[in-house]
């Protein structure tokens, strides 16, 4: 169909995902994306873009791979849809719960199936507080978030994600959430400080469990300091708390570990993940829970878990995330994360040397960040009103890179999360690209 044609009909008939509608009106859609292939995509017009933040954090293993387009084939030839409720079950769904089990870390052993990040969060709360429940503490019911962290748009998630702009839009679906400072810049001590503050004002005895990401993703790429997570766990065993890691985006590979938690020594005592699990090829995700939640669940729970989505360990997704974790042990990808993830970092400390609104850079594996700021020294911010952020990706774009920004307590984030098949080449594109836009756009603002 016509590029026109088609920019008319997404205009009439398609609401998207955070988006602007009324910028949509205006101006239709800005890329009509038409084929991918390893890092890149090409357009409707024959535009061809680097895909630097992996499309939406998740399409680990590049664009294009025919082995999954091959595994969903055969998979949907052979039994396309079977229902894993009750006491149904089929092999591709044990399989890929068996697999997950044998990757996730410590005694992180039975798996819960969902279609994506926010059914996982969702399915995660509920699960902590039926476990509370029936340990006799059904009093337990509240979740601690943190301050910038993202953890979906279900009710519950929504809830749960520490960012103010997502519980406009319909106000607050759910009770019982509450948030502690994300330690980013505030360090561990005042960020364990925060969340100590949280437990006693909230009562340690209501509360079910903290939840967090790793590293904070969608809030900016915000990496906790070396020891937070181990404190936390520290503080969350002193009250008998759960934590819930949120691993959508930094599981599968992601910071140059299979889980992100594994970076700091830190176990949770659930995980929940989505995105890489599939690398985007197909919706999946899903919940670890460690062996204490899932003897408890074994032992005490009577009568039916009421909880279940019709795609939950749906067979074409799970043969697919199969052929995907396949893939990213086979091609040493975690590993090639790890190291183009410090070439990417290189390349980023390059750039706070060498230019001025250059502040903070930060890496871990192939999740980075770049921070502008018109003095980074006196911890000086770019007016809003310069739009610096957007102007670089924009800038970027025009020259055939995609990445993401976030304003983040007046600081303007570019944020980075390419394709763990990234070679040492792209790499350095990526970089030089990057260098040369933010110097263009410095000379230009006359710092
Ligand atoms: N958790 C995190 C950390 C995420 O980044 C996201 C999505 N960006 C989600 C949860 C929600 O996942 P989904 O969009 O698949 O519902």
């Amino acid at each position: 169909m016509k590029h026109l044609r088609l920019m008319e009909l997404d205009k009439k008939h398609f609401i998207h995902p955070t988006s602007s509608i009324q910028q949509q009106q205006e101006n239709g859609p800005k890329v009509i994306m038409e084929q991918g292939d390893g890092i890149y995509l090409t357009d409707k017009n024959g535009n061809e873009f680097m895909d630097a933040m992996s499309s939406l954090w998740n399409v680990n293993i590049g664009h294009g791979r025919k082995e999954l387009a091959e595994a969903a084939k055969q998979q949907m030839e052979k039994l396309a849809f079977s229902s894993a409720f009750s006491t149904f079950s089929h092999e591709p769904a044990i399989r890929l719960a068996e697999k997950i089990a044998s990757i996730a870390p410590a005694d992180l052993n039975a798996v819960f199936f969902t279609s994506g990040g926010s059914e996982s969060n969702e399915s995660a709360i509920k699960l902590v507080r039926h476990y509370w429940k029936i340990r006799g503490k059904p009093e337990r019911r509240k979740i601690i978030g943190l301050k910038r962290a993202y953890h979906g748009v279900a009710a519950a998630s929504t809830s749960a994600t520490g960012i103010p702009e997502f519980w406009q839009m319909a106000g607050h679906m759910t009770t019982d959430f509450t948030h502690a400072d994300t330690p980013y810049k505030n360090g561990t001590e005042k960020g364990i400080r925060s969340l100590r503050h949280t437990i006693e004002t909230e009562g340690a005895e209501k509360i079910a469990a903290v939840m967090a990401e790793p590293i904070q993703g969608a809030g900016g790429v915000l990496i906790p300091p070396e020891d937070y997570l181990r404190k936390v766990r520290a503080l969350c065993d002193e009250y008998g708390i759960l934590i819930i890691a949120d691993e959508v985006i930094t599981g599968f590979g992601r910071t140059g570990k299979m889980f992100g938690l594994e970076n700091w020594d830190f176990t949770p005592d659930l995980i929940t993940f989505a995105k890489g699990v599939t690398s985007g090829y197909i919706p999946l995700g899903g919940v670890v829970v460690s062996d204490h939640i899932h003897n408890v669940l074994k032992e005490k729970s009577k009568g039916t878990l009421f909880h279940g989505f019709t795609y939950s360990g749906h067979p074409v997704a799970a043969a697919v995330a199969l052929k995907n974790i396949e893939l990213i042990e086979q091609e040493n990808l975690v590993e090639n994360a790890r190291k183009m993830g410090e070439e990417m970092l290189a390349g980023f400390n390059k750039m706070k040397e060498g230019l001025e609104v250059v502040g903070d850079v930060r890496a871990v594996g192939l999740l980075g960040a770049v921070e502008l700021m018109q003095d980074p020294d006196l911890n000086k911010h770019f007016s809003p009103d310069l739009q610096v952020g957007p102007n670089v990706i924009e800038a970027l774009y025009e020259r055939g890179v995609i990445c993401r920004p976030v304003r983040y307590d007046g600081t303007d984030i570019i944020c980075f999360a390419p394709p763990l098949i990234i070679s040492r080449d792209q790499v350095n594109v990526l970089v030089e690209k990057l260098y040369d836009t933010v110097q263009k756009i410095q000379n230009h603002l006359d710092v």
